[in-house]
């Protein structure tokens, strides 16, 4: 136990603690992650290192941190670690800026160098915030998708997924972004809205009638593969199988029907190309279509699009369309509002394009399965999840035509064209650099290999986290995986981090990857609109904290809403955070100075209601607090706390316990003691986990603690009795009462009064307490009654309006308002009681007043005629004798 200083400085207490913490290994995990009985785990998102902490994140450790404290404190192995997403596109991009050079102009290993570089950079200053905001990662579990460790084990369960047949090579059209070059996912496809130019065109026909097909993309003409109509179109009747010209091009097409074809839409024939989109993909694959690819991997059309090769797609639209017109094809155009999907690295519109490429399988029953397995908080969540696996159509294209990544660990037999993948234990391996280690090909004998380039998306590497926490493949197999505890995630990946993760831990385990997802909703600006740059309603971490501390951003982010809900950053809260924090130091301080080494461990204390209270109270309001944090309802649980420190042990106990602290007799003044200690210490427990910093801190002056307050156990104090916490209610609420009653009289709180007495409604739940403390408090000889006080009501004065008496009496008015001064307050009273006139006499005149210009005061006489203030309670009526 040591001194408290005088004043909570979080600037000097915040950084010292973070230190001594690293230096302690306070958050060191030394379980067994797979164990599901002790072990709580939590799949931390790897953020992608972009080198900026925002406060988005902020949220979403928060809550991490919120949980991963509570379940140390309730005796958990917790496990949380961090991890970091390092790959993709968005790192190649920025390198080849930074450096102003193309991917292509250095060799793979130098980029791939060069990335490394960048990114080690990005993950020192995100973690610095992580630091400054106190969470409490264990740093020696930390990990980067990018060292040969972790890469190693993503290319290990994509050879588990091949052993399975869950991973092929296959040609078939995907996702293409022309500026990025490379094949991408359905998730990565973003929806953009865009206008666009619907084009009327006529196909000639070869031996029948001509054909009008409206299109927003005549560039694809030369990709056109046939004419489709809806069966029941009756301007088509009879027309299917006629043949069309097709213009500018003149390979000819047929039309054919399907009940796809959206018959509102131009002119109800539609000409399918591929691939203009997704419909064609399936129209094409539907009736048996040629391909005709006239798109190359840049962007270019490629030498069967005629004179138009070598023109981009934007380029070749506005000649297709200009050479139409010469040639008198085009027969109107129109503006249309169009949605097109895009690249979300680059916002390209992205094209489709018939690869081959590496997919994983996508088996949707299994994953919908899983995800119900999983609680979802909040639970509509799940849906989410739902909808976006009912609606995928294609496999999960994995390959990706970059570098920074994980390399596919496959090669091809230059000889016979086998694809062979590599065996567990060749990995990690970069086939660009190494031979296979099965040496010749098993298919022809041939000896000569070439090393996949492609290399995977990175959601590959991420979508194994839980298997990689659990301690696969070293420590466990993948039959022995168990499902870790927590994924807290946002909302915005649910369709690529949850969906992937459900779908490849699932495939390699059989198992759900964990028993909960919690997710995080969005941080809106202190305006309550999205945060953006050019709205200039950004805010940082980083300020938050500098501005007052992270003890106080931590709970202003808890108190924003429940789990799920997006919050909005609010500096007030932040602001009456830091007064909470503030009351509670000056709250500790003032205790600690009646607390010695012995208070801990003071024997059978004579508790009085007060103290009985207080600690019947506490216990309820840490079990409470318990179940708020089991369920993940970190604002509810901050809330109760909050609201029993300042009002209940601040405002209420201290002032009650105040008299046995300083002038108790050795006995009263050791359970008030002891009351207090075992109240301050449930509650710095109990803040732990929202404000880590200054719990710590009061955790260390506190008499008979040991170590950090994080390794400490949740408080135990066991001490609930709904008698006492009743009675005490009772106690605090006319305290509060009688002292409010005191400043509103313009009394001194310290003021003595001549009695108090607390009149109990019959039959009510409380009918009796021990006064001891409430007397102190209020200075005053403190009775106990039951029933309704017996006082009346007696007139003291009479009082007139004189807007109304002024304009009435004029000349008379003086008179009037002086006689019903001296009048006797019980007659008016009387007079008012009885009509609504009031006659009074004053210099041998009468006069008449409207009984609403005259107000009579009252006041309560006790039974003996003394003066007395009447104070309705909750329990009762307070009588107060000044
Ligand atoms: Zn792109
Ligand atoms: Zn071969």
């Amino acid at each position: 136990m040591t001194q408290v200083p005088d004043d909570y400085d979080p600037a000097e207490l915040e950084p010292r603690l973070q230190q001594r913490w690293l230096d302690d290994e306070t958050y060191r995990f030394d379980g067994d992650a797979n164990d599901p009985d002790t072990a709580y785990v939590v799949d931390t998102p790897p953020p992608y290192p972009t080198g900026e902490l925002h406060i988005g994140h902020a949220l979403n450790w928060s809550y991490m941190d919120f949980a991963a404290r509570f379940h140390r404190l309730q005796g958990d192995d917790v496990l949380f670690p961090q991890g970091w997403d390092c790959h993709g596109l968005p790192t190649e991009v920025k390198v080849e800026e930074n450096e102003g050079i193309q991917r292509t102009d250095v060799p793979r290993d130098e980029f791939r160098e060069m990335c490394v570089e960048h990114t080690r950079h990005q993950i020192d200053s995100m973690k610095e915030t992580m630091r400054e905001l106190g969470f409490s990662q264990d740093w020696n579990a930390e990990f980067r998708t990018m060292d040969p460790e972790y890469w190693g084990k993503t290319q290990q369960s994509f050879v588990e997924m091949a052993d399975d047949d869950l991973v092929y090579r296959d040609e078939h059209p995907v996702n293409w972004c022309p500026r990025c070059g490379t094949a991408i996912a359905d998730a990565e496809v973003e929806p953009i809205d865009r206008e666009g130019t619907l084009h009327y065109v006529t196909f000639p026909g070869a031996g029948n009638d001509d054909v009008e097909i409206a299109t927003t993309r005549p560039e694809l003409l030369a990709a056109c593969v046939a004419i489709a109509v809806h069966p029941d179109d009756e301007r088509y009747d009879g027309r299917e199988d006629d043949t069309f010209e097709v213009p500018l091009f003149g390979h000819e097409v047929e039309l054919i029907e399907d009940e796809d074809v959206d018959q509102e839409f131009g002119s109800g024939a539609v000409m399918i190309c591929t691939f203009g989109d997704k419909q064609d993909v399936t129209w094409w694959a539907e009736h048996d279509l040629d391909l005709r690819a006239v798109f190359t991997e840049d962007g270019h059309l490629n030498e069967d699009a005629g004179d138009y090769a070598g023109l981009t797609i934007d380029e070749a639209k506005e000649a297709v369309a200009d050479d139409l017109d010469d040639e008198g094809y085009l027969n109107d155009t129109e503006p249309t509002e169009q949605s097109v999907g895009a690249c979300w690295r680059c916002d390209t519109p992205i094209e489709i394009l018939s690869k081959e490429q590496w997919f994983v399988e996508v088996d949707k029953e299994a994953i919908l399965e899983r995800a119900d397995e999983v609680e979802w908080i909040p639970e509509h969540m799940q849906q989410r999840l739902v909808e976006w696996t009912e609606g995928m159509d294609w496999d999960w294209v994995i390959s990706r035509q970059r570098v920074f990544a994980t390399p596919i660990p496959a090669w091809e037999c230059n000889d016979c064209g086998h694809w062979h993948i590599a065996t567990d234990d060749e990995t990690p391996v970069d086939p660009t650099e190494e031979p296979p280690a099965v040496g010749s090909c098993p298919e022809c004998g041939g000896e000569s290999w070439t090393g996949e380039t492609d290399v995977m998306d990175t959601w590959m590497d991420s979508s194994i986290t839980p298997l990689h926490l659990s301690g696969w493949p070293l420590d466990i197999d993948l039959a022995e995986f168990e499902p870790v505890s927590l994924r807290p995630q946002g909302h915005d990946i649910i369709r690529t981090w949850a969906f992937y993760t459900l779908l490849r831990t699932g495939e390699l385990t059989g198992e759900k990857p964990w028993e909960n997802v919690l997710v995080n909703g969005m941080v809106f600006g202190p305006d309550g609109n999205k945060m953006s740059k050019s709205r200039g309603n950004t805010v940082s971490p980083e300020e938050a904290v500098e501005e007052y501390s992270a003890d106080a951003a931590r709970q202003a982010l808890a108190l924003g809403g429940q789990p799920g809900s997006d919050v909005q950053f609010q500096w007030k809260e932040v602001k009456s955070a830091s007064r909470f924090l503030t009351k509670l130091w000056n709250i500790v301080k003032f205790a600690s100075g009646h607390f010695d080494e012995d208070t801990p461990d003071i024997a059978d204390p004579a508790y009085r209601d007060a103290d009985d209270w207080i600690r019947a109270k506490a216990t309820r309001v840490a079990s409470d607090v318990e179940a708020e944090m089991e369920a993940y309802r970190f604002d509810a649980a901050l809330r109760e706390l909050r609201e029993f420190a300042w009002n209940d042990l601040a405002d209420d106990y201290v002032e009650l316990a105040k008299g046995r602290l300083y002038n108790g007799r050795p006995g009263e003044r050791d359970a008030a003691r002891k009351a207090l200690y075992d109240v301050v210490s449930v509650v710095t427990r109990l803040l732990a986990p929202f404000s880590p910093h200054l719990a710590d801190e009061i955790w260390t002056h506190l008499p008979g603690t040991e170590g950090s307050v994080h390794t400490a156990d949740w408080p135990a104090l066991d001490a609930y009795d709904e008698d006492a916490e009743a009675r005490g209610e009772v106690i605090a609420e006319a305290t509060r009462e009688i002292r409010a009653w005191k400043s509103a009289n313009g009394y001194p709180l310290n003021a003595d009064l001549d009695d108090v007495e607390l009149y109990f409604d019959p039959g009510a739940a409380v009918e009796n307490v021990d006064t001891y403390d409430l007397s102190e408090t209020v200075n005053a000889p403190v009775r106990v009654r039951t029933g309704r006080p017996n006082v009346e009501l007696v007139p003291i004065d009479v009082d007139g309006d004189d807007a109304e008496i002024g304009p009435e009496f004029r000349g008379d008015a003086g008179i009037v308002l002086q006689a019903l001064s001296e009048a006797d307050p019980a007659v008016i009273q009387a007079q008012k009681n009885s009509g609504d006139t009031i006659t009074l006499e004053a210099d041998g005149e009468e006069y008449e007043l409207d009984a609403e210009w005259v107000t009579v005061e009252e006041e309560y006489r006790a039974e003996g005629g003394e003066e007395v203030a009447v104070v309705e309670t909750e329990f009762g009526t307070v009588l107060v004798y000044p």
